[in-house]
């Protein structure tokens, strides 16, 4: 009686005949021997491949959690922390005193929650994920004020132009400003991204769009001062830049 509750916690030790303090590595070389020699394919005698058949499915069952170090540990009942002389515990190569069990999935560095961060493809470490957009971010410094100057120079001269043909239109000016107003942007994002040399960067669409701003300002200014007619006070000139500026940012990212 008085045996029955302690015995019974190693019974899948027993099972799979090993120690309990084996590590990880024992019990998975050990289940591979059993499941070899259990194997019922390889016994002749119909008595003896039945109890063979028994034996490989108790030991499949215990080497499913035994096997598992999550659910060993649960079995054993102990909280899942690995001892600090186990040569598998990892410490976090940016905080040496918080253990963990992650790695960074590329470098394989071991990380701690706070170092990680997820990504679609699994945890990595702030420095592969830098290295990763330095490779996706190739644009030179000099890109940026290309952008920016490309973009302002663009949308100054095409502002007034667009405004005041639109502005002859009337009512169809609207609907064209809406129809062409992104086909538009698409146009001058192109323009951008070829003068860049097809390169990406982090800070390349915000001076890009600075540009661009500042470019249907000026134009707009100049047109003022000269015909005395301010597009921005217009509907149609508004939604043709407020539909190209939408359609532009993005596909400069
Ligand atoms: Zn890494
Ligand atoms: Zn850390």
């Amino acid at each position: 009686m008085s045996e029955q509750a302690a015995p019974k916690s190693k019974e899948l030790y027993r099972t799979l005949d090993v120690a309990e303090e084996a590590p990880q590595e024992e019990i998975a070389r050990q289940y591979q021997r059993l499941k070899t020699l259990y194997q019922p394919e390889n016994i002749a005698d119909a008595d003896a491949r039945a109890y063979a058949s028994r034996k490989l499915a108790e030991i499949e069952e215990a080497y499913a959690i035994l096997g598992d170090p999550a659910r060993r540990a649960v079995y054993d009942g102990r909280p899942l922390i690995v001892a600090p002389d186990d040569p598998e515990v990892l410490y976090c190569a940016n905080h040496p005193h918080t253990e963990t069990l992650l790695r960074c999935n590329k470098c394989g560095k071991p990380i701690c929650m706070k170092c990680a961060r997820q990504t679609p493809v699994g945890y990595r470490c702030t420095e592969c994920i830098h290295q990763q957009q330095n490779v996706y971010f190739n644009a030179m410094g000099s890109d940026n004020f290309i952008a920016l100057g490309v973009g302002f120079v663009v949308s100054a001269i095409a502002a007034p132009v667009v405004g005041m043909l639109l502005g002859n239109f009337g009512f169809f000016g609207l609907i064209i400003a809406f129809v062409a107003g992104s086909g538009a942007g698409s146009l001058l994002a192109q323009i951008i991204r070829r003068a860049v040399g097809g390169r990406r960067g982090r800070r390349l669409p915000l001076f890009a769009l600075f540009g661009i701003i500042s470019g249907v300002l000026f134009g707009s200014l100049v047109l003022l001062i000269f015909t005395g007619y301010f597009l921005l006070f217009n509907i149609t000139t508004l939604l043709f830049t407020g539909l190209a500026i939408a359609a532009a940012y993005p596909q400069l990212r």
